[in-house]
């Protein structure tokens, strides 16, 4: 078990036995004397969980409850005598989880260790989940890229950052061309496979900063921010003629070509979402006019 609790308290023979108790109970345990010892230690131990004296000689277990809540992820449980001089709610609004009185029952102590450790554990696994359940919500579930919903928040975003430090936006739109046809000969599950590739080429042409979304049925976008448009027309090309290069087959493992036209842009200070993305749009129009497999770049809102 690789669960670490610290163990402070000034009265060594206390300290020593509540160790021992601790361990036998299956638990790796360190201890201290002070809270200045202790912090030494949580600055070079993996600590879970703290059980802490109230009463301590320089810092006393309130203070450095306090302290441990505003710096690390550790639970603690403070141990006070039954004289009154602290309360269960001061204890608790230093962030501390628990709270035991002296002389301290150690059965009743594991139990409430057992409580906070499952407590942990739950916090974690709910964390995990809420990580994982706004992974989902912006993610496209076939191809692994990041959803249209997410696409208009980030572009907006964006927009934002473009226009509060006048930097460069560019935006690409891509689509594939006879697609229809191609769901026709080879079916749609064979459709689907090409758009999962698609979206894996699309991802490995792009820097670190650049973005790419699926955004409607066989289509997709790339922002790029701190472009202008004749650098996103590059990164187009360079998307335009690896997919052109990829070879896929059909079931029969003959080889097939896919094409795509896209459309790019660079964004115009103060215009909105809209106007934006359908200038990627037109844009892609214009390739698909002028015979696809091919960049069309639209820079302002007269050309
Ligand atoms: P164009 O070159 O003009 O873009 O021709 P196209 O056939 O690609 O265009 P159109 O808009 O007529 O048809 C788009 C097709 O994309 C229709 C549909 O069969 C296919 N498609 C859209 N979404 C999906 C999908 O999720 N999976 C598959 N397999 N096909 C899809
Ligand atoms: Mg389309
Ligand atoms: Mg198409």
């Amino acid at each position: 078990m690789d669960t670490q609790i610290l163990i402070i308290d000034d009265d060594e023979p206390i300290r020593d036995s509540m160790n021992d108790f601790i361990q036998m109970a299956g638990y790796q345990s360190l201890t201290a004397s002070s809270a200045e010892e202790a912090l030494e230690i949580l600055r070079s131990y993996n600590i879970q969980v703290v059980i802490t004296d109230i009463m301590l000689p320089g810092i006393d277990g309130l203070e450095l409850t306090d302290f441990i809540k505003k710096e690390y992820d550790i639970d603690v449980i403070v141990m006070t005598g039954c004289n009154g001089d602290y309360s269960y709610e001061e204890a608790i609004s230093k962030g501390a989880s628990d709270f035991v009185f002296k002389p301290v029952r150690f059965e009743e102590l594991l139990l409430r260790l057992k409580r906070v450790l499952r407590e942990r554990e739950l916090r974690k696994e709910s964390v995990h989940m809420l990580e994982k359940l706004k992974k989902l919500s912006i993610t496209d579930g076939l191809t692994n890229l990041f959803n249209s919903r997410y696409f208009y928040s980030q572009l907006k975003g964006e927009i934002d950052r473009s226009n509060r430090y006048n930097h460069p936006l560019s935006l690409l739109l891509l689509d594939i061309d006879k697609f229809k046809t191609y769901n026709d000969s080879f079916g749609h599950l064979a459709g689907d496979k090409v758009l999962v590739r698609l979206g894996k080429v699309i991802k490995s042409c792009l820097r670190k900063m650049d973005s790419a979304y699926r955004y409607g049925g066989e289509e997709f976008t790339v922002i790029l921010p701190e472009t202008v448009g004749p650098e996103a027309a590059k990164v187009a090309e360079r998307i335009r003629g690896k997919v052109a290069l990829e070879k896929f087959t059909n079931e029969q493992k003959k080889p097939i070509i896919i094409t795509i036209s896209i459309g790019a842009t660079e964004y115009r200070s103060q215009e909105d979402v809209t106007e934006f993305v359908q200038r990627a749009d037109k844009a892609m129009y214009v390739s698909k006019q002028n015979g696809r497999n091919q960049v069309s770049c639209l820079f302002s809102k007269e050309s």
